[in-house]
């Protein structure tokens, strides 16, 4: 059976290790990546000072060395090979594409410079080839981040930290520079609803506390009103939580913490406002209000503004529409019933474009193996028939002109990335652009 994989995050690898663990010699796995690198969020995601979370990429490079894996990085799917060409010559396609785009605000002023989305701030410090080019605006003395998950609290982090802490990470070259000549001293970080519903979890909310010459507001006012009642009915993350906010709001600011971090909560941005760029943002205060056991924020009209010069939307991402495939536009993601492509033989969807895009790193190794069940439950059943085939499918990548990143190739630019390294004391020393990217791994070794 040959099975396509498009995209080589997490979400993709732990498929082809699911596939590959199955005892069947005749599976074998082509995985496609639009970027020249493998790993996606693991390499141009996950936080340049969260070293542990990235040594997954071990795992993957294991499964990248199977025998009856192939890569193909550089290969877009609806410009170089099509939907059409993988379902004709693969017996099944999964897509782990992930979320890419960062939902949008919706409110006036959001376009205005000075306002970037998580998406591409994340992607221009951790050194992704589309985002290398950005130059945002460090001058300013006040930053703010909106949003309360997970990304709002690694994007406060990176801003604020002490540029040598950054100098042993695989940070970015260029970010690096520009965040040693950082002038933000500033970081507001706002949430819509109040600390019992905050995304963001304990480990992320202590690490702020942690932070070398950083001090950590968060006002007494924002927990008064948690009761006995709202922890114990609260997830053991978000009692958690409060237990390091409380511990957040006593303490005072210490000579030596020359930045500041300001935790605020029941807040909505209302407009980013500036002449040119941005140079306020007007905050609604919302109230809270329990709807069908949910507790949503209602804008309660009272307006604050708070002088900002850049603002980073870390609301969540969406994903993109993959060429023909089926597509929720809502929800940002392709329609699926166990990971099997609604309406479609032979299509399967994994990691955040199957469910949105929530969970760490791990929660895609669950999803992935169910994925992979739809699809041996759907072999047993009859309903995927692999093809009687004399040999591989085509070499649809050399067909389509495009020179794509194999294996080798990418093995040749890992190399480059470790050697350049070496004497720095970090891990290893990115390559940022599509032409460095591409110059190392087809220069080194011939495309074959
Ligand atoms: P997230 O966890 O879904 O958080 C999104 C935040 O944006 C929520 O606080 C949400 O508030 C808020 N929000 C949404 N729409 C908004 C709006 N219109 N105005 C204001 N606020 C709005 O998403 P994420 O931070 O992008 O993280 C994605 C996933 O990656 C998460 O599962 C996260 O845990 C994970 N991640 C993990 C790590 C780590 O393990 N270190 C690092 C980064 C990311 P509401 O709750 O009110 O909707």
């Amino acid at each position: 059976m040959y099975v396509a994989i498009v995209g080589a995050g997490p979400a993709g690898f732990f498929s082809a290790a699911a596939l590959l663990k199955v005892d069947d010699p005749t599976v074998h796995i082509d995985m496609f990546e639009r970027l020249p690198t493998p790993w996606g969020l693991v390499r141009s995601g996950v936080a340049p000072d969260h070293p542990k979370i990235k040594s997954v990429s071990a795992i993957f490079t294991k499964t990248a060395a199977h025998e009856r894996f192939r890569f193909f990085g550089n290969v877009e799917i609806g410009r170089d090979v099509t939907r059409r060409d993988l379902l004709t010559h693969y017996d099944a396609v999964i897509y782990a594409v992930g979320a890419q785009k960062d939902r949008p605000l919706g409110v006036p002023g959001e376009t205005l410079p000075g306002s970037v989305g998580a998406s591409e701030i994340v992607g221009w410090y951790n050194a992704h080839p589309d985002r290398s080019h950005l130059t945002p605006d460090l001058s300013v003395r006040a930053a703010t981040v909106i949003g309360n998950g997970n990304v709002a609290l690694d994007v406060a982090r990176i801003l604020t930290m002490q540029p040598s802490a950054l100098g042993n990470t695989d940070i970015a070259d260029h970010a690096l520079r520009a965040l040693a000549d950082s002038k933000i001293e500033d970081v507001t970080v706002v949430g819509r609803r109040g600390p019992l519903q905050a995304a963001f979890t304990t480990p992320e909310l202590r690490e702020l506390g942690e932070l070398d010459g950083v001090h950590v507001n968060v006002d007494p006012a924002d927990l008064a009103d948690i009761t006995d009642d709202d922890l114990s009915a609260a997830s053991q993350v978000t009692r958690m939580n409060i237990d390091v906010l409380r511990d957040l709001a006593t303490r005072p600011r210490l000579p030596g913490q020359h930045r500041q971090i300001t935790l605020t909560f029941r807040r909505s941005p209302a407009e980013l406002r500036g002449a040119d760029r941005v140079e306020e943002i007007v905050l609604a205060r919302n109230e809270l209000r329990d709807e069908g056991g949910r507790t949503i924020a209602i804008d309660s009209g009272e307006r604050e503004r708070l002088p900002t010069g850049l603002v980073v939307r870390a609301i969540g991402y969406h994903g993109n529409r993959l060429e023909s495939v089926p597509f929720d536009e809502g929800r940002g993601v392709i329609p699926n019933i166990d990971g099997r492509v609604d309406g479609e033989m032979g299509e399967y969807v994994v990691g955040w474009v199957k469910r949105g895009p929530s969970g760490i790193i791990g929660t895609n190794k669950k999803c992935a193996q169910d994925t992979v069940d739809t699809i041996l439950s759907d072999l047993a059943a009859g309903t995927l028939k692999p093809s009687e085939r004399p040999a591989a499918p085509p070499d649809l990548v050399e067909r389509s002109g495009a020179k794509p990143v194999l294996a080798e190739h990418w093995l040749a630019i890992d190399r480059h990335e470790l050697a350049a390294a070496v004497t720095s004391g970090r891990p290893r020393i990115k390559l940022s652009t599509w032409r460095e990217l591409l110059a190392v791994g087809h220069e080194t070794v011939q495309p074959h």
